[in-house]
């Protein structure tokens, strides 16, 4: 851990205090800090009317219980969240987690990230998350639209498209915001389409979405690697995980002329070194909804299936992981640093632990975390709700254009951020103090709220 100023340090310990246990938390608070030094020392305004400290503090926070029956006729009982973090740059926006794995905590560490994320699409969207600890794993359609409908008939009152604006996340794609949405439809009378993302084509949903974060974090790794005079051209890459953002980030890393060795789920990971056949990844996991490992058992020869284990050996020069967060421990950095990666970008929220990211850093590898490396995804749900707002619906040409801008913004804003504050090539700094400045200024000329 770095060294915080002393104004700074009694900030993390009110944090640790005021939210005991929840240690996902506690680091997301703490990266974003060590970054702020740098702020502080040139900025002394920023530490004034408790800025810093109201921005560790959610605006709202809301644990509800969820009961819905199974197919066998028993209840069951989850539990809800949603916390509504910061609303400064505006309404609330974030994507909804189900994963056995949920908290409070985990959905305070992901509504912390997402607002400095959102700040630095530049769109008008503040930061929100939400969740439950109900697991998708082995559940029927029926069970899923049936927790869906129990879910949203308590969270619906707490949403609006001025208000807080959800979407998906892990264990959450169209299938279940269709459910959502339909509940929410329902339940208010109104065909409300800006207050989801990430919906479906036939209802308000905007093309390109489901590609959008994957897309956007190799088109941030293209820029950052076009730095150092390089790009993906020939270039060994690994993508952990086999949902969504891993799926298109391997399809883009195709396209820019990589090749990707590897790809995982929670159970083990597959290696292909003649490069992973896509088809197949997208067959098993959109279609079949199965397990990675099904890839071996169909390809055979030539493959390899490890369970356990960690993808993070597979020798590569660009690692994308997009999985889900601290994946890469700081022995898994070192791993990757020996077997000579260049560029690290972060798919999912929070995948490196803070050993992960000093090791990267200290090696000289181009990092791009991923508050900044995966903003693509909500930056093109602002889109959906620009097209939602204007009834209007954007080629995918036109859509994916936009969204290739505003990565080359955000690499560009995180690396002249990086630079006047006298760290340049760090996007960590970048990201971090560019986020920051964008919602404390904002939440300052707001008065004290
Ligand atoms: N869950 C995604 C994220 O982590 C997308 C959020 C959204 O589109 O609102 O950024």
């Amino acid at each position: 851990m770095l060294q915080l100023d002393e104004k700074l340090e009694a900030i993390f310990g009110e944090v640790v205090r005021r939210n005991a246990g929840e240690t996902e938390f506690h680091q997301a608070v703490r990266e974003v800090l060590e970054s702020l030094g740098r702020v502080v020392a040139k900025r002394p305004d920023f530490t004034a009317d408790a800025l810093i400290e109201r921005i560790c503090e959610p605006e709202r926070q809301i644990i509800f219980r969820v009961p819905w029956v199974d197919d066998r006729g028993n209840v069951q009982i989850n539990r809800g969240f949603r916390v509504q973090f910061n609303s400064a740059l505006g309404p609330y926006k974030g994507g909804i987690r189900f994963h056995p794995s949920v908290n409070v905590g985990i959905i305070k560490f992901l509504g912390f990230e997402q607002t400095f994320k959102n700040a630095l699409t530049g769109m008008p969207i503040g930061g929100g998350k939400g969740g439950s600890d109900f697991n998708p794993r082995g559940r029927s359609n029926g069970e899923i639209m049936r927790f869906c409908q129990s879910f949203m008939t308590e969270l619906y009152r707490h949403l609006g498209e001025y208000t807080d604006v959800p979407a998906g996340d892990i264990g959450v794609g169209g299938r279940e915001i269709g459910y959502m949405f339909g509940q929410y439809k329902r339940l208010t009378n109104r065909f409300e389409a800006g207050v989801f993302t990430g919906k479906g084509l036939l209802y308000g949903g905007s093309r390109a979405r489901t590609e959008a974060t994957g897309y956007g974090n190799t088109y941030f790794v293209q820029a950052m690697l076009a730095t150092r005079g390089r790009s993906f051209e020939g270039r060994k890459c690994v993508v952990s995980g086999s949902g969504n953002v891993a799926i298109y980030t391997m399809e883009k890393i195709r396209e820019f002329g990589g090749t990707i060795v590897a790809c995982s789920d929670s159970n083990g990971y597959i290696v292909d070194e003649k490069g992973i056949d896509l088809d197949l990844v997208k067959e098993i996991k959109e279609v079949r909804r199965a397990r990675i490992s099904e890839y071996h058992r169909l390809k055979g020869t030539g493959t390899h299936y490890i369970e356990k284990g960690s993808i993070w050996d597979v020798a590569c020069e660009v690692a994308m992981p997009s999985a889900t967060q601290n994946e890469i421990s700081g022995r898994d950095a070192r791993e990757l640093v020996k077997n000579g990666v260049v560029a690290v970008g972060e798919g999912a929220n929070m995948p490196s632990t803070p050993e992960a990211v000093r090791v990267f850093r200290e090696a000289g590898v181009l990092f791009a975390p991923g508050k900044a490396a995966n903003a693509g995804g909500v930056a093109t749900s602002a889109l959906e709700m620009q097209q939602n707002a204007s009834r209007d619906s954007w080629t995918f040409e036109q859509t994916e254009t936009r969204l290739a801008t505003i990565m080359r913004g955000i690499h560009d804003t995180c690396a002249a951020t990086a630079e006047e504050y006298g760290a340049p090539g760090d996007y960590v700094l970048g990201a971090n103090i560019a986020g920051f400045v964008r919602v404390a200024e904002s939440m300052r000329a707001l008065g004290v709220i």
